[in-house]
């Protein structure tokens, strides 16, 4: 019987800040930090039925994931005076690590058990010699599925405890890339201000310059000419459409010039490549049938290749991403006079 299946996904992702209050347990200096989350919603719906509810339901789930995380989750923000990093701060920065691994561990414990059983239907079915062996397979198979799903608990929470940043206190420890600085509240501006610099905004050197999502402001210009929309002829787009949540622009004139580039470097090096397979192909193989579906297969993965690093080589502003689960990545910003700003959310109210 044909058996022909296809389903719509929809993904709805949220982002949120929150403003954390901390009193130091050691010395009992209080501070603030901005915690920035993003929550992401996941539906699929078998044969595109009820796709309309989908996408409302995405919506929803991307929501609640992001409370939960912004309620359960922290960053390590050391107190400003003792360099002390409360264990409530520790524990829900643990919970930011292998967030996947316990719908992995649930996963891998259903399907052992619901496989055993149809494994023991089918054995208890079929040639009466082999019955024998279904109580075995009726027992094993959950045992080793439970036993696996419960190694995958113990093997997180053991690589979430060995996350113990005050181990050298009171010397200042060494915080993740992308950790929020310290923010004490001004009476005089009536604002919540950072106490030691964050570092996106004292780097002017043009190098890589680590953000965390939902706590950086783009400006409102190309990030390689710095035209905005209120210049003539200027139209921005996304400069990185792979990352959109980062929210780095580019004018399209930028955007084209940097596409232009890009295809000359690349059939260059793919003018070279080509060249390079079909000497060495020559040394190996008489010139026949095979020789050209080598070749031919050869140029195309040397295409590949070699239009994706000169992508990668003019990217006008080209990023890596340092921390998945906290939104974090780094960005080089080829224009030293492009100045990043903290997001107006909790700091600037
Ligand atoms: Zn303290
Ligand atoms: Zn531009």
């Amino acid at each position: 019987m044909p058996f022909w299946y296809f389903s719509t996904e929809f993904e709805a992702s949220h982002l949120g800040q929150a403003l954390v209050e901390v009193e130091c347990e050691k010395c009992g200096c209080e501070y603030y930090f901005e915690l920035a989350r993003q929550g992401v919603g996941h539906v699929s719906s078998p044969y595109g039925i009820g796709t309309s509810k989908a996408e409302a339901v995405a919506e929803e789930k991307a929501e609640s994931n992001l409370n939960d995380r912004i309620s359960s989750e922290a960053e390590l923000v050391p107190c400003p005076s003792c360099h002390w990093i409360n264990e409530d701060l520790v524990r829900g920065y643990r919970l930011t690590k292998l967030r996947g691994w316990s719908t992995a561990a649930f996963s891998i414990a259903i399907i052992g058990i619901a496989g055993s059983l149809v494994a023991t239907w089918c054995i208890m079915n079929g040639p009466p010699p082999d019955r024998s062996a279904a109580p075995m397979v009726a027992i094993c198979g959950p045992v080793i599925s439970i036993a696996v799903a419960v190694g995958i608990f113990l093997l997180r929470n053991g690589i979430r405890s060995a996350i113990r940043p005050n181990k050298n206190f009171p010397a200042p420890p060494k915080v993740p890339a992308g950790t929020p600085p310290a923010l004490k509240f001004d009476d005089d501006t009536e604002s919540f201000v950072p106490i030691a610099a964050d570092d996106i905004r004292d780097s002017e050197t043009g190098g890589w310059q680590t953000i965390q999502i939902g706590r950086v402001e783009w400006p409102q210009k190309c990030c390689c000419c710095l035209k905005s929309e209120e210049d003539d002829n200027t139209e921005l787009e996304l400069a990185n459409p792979t990352t959109p949540e980062l929210g780095i622009l580019a004018c399209k004139e930028c955007r084209r010039r940097q596409a232009r580039q890009s295809n000359i470097i690349g059939l260059a090096m793919t003018a070279f490549g080509s060249i390079v397979v079909y000497s060495i192909f020559s040394l190996l193989l008489p010139r026949e049938i095979a020789f050209w579906v080598l070749f031919v297969t050869g140029v195309w993965i040397v295409a590949l290749i070699c239009f994706y690093v000169s992508n990668r080589l003019t990217a006008l502003a080209p990023t890596r991403c340092v921390d998945a689960s906290r939104g974090v990545h780094q960005v080089k910003i080829k224009n030293p006079d492009l100045i990043l700003t903290v997001a107006s959310g909790a700091v600037a109210s």
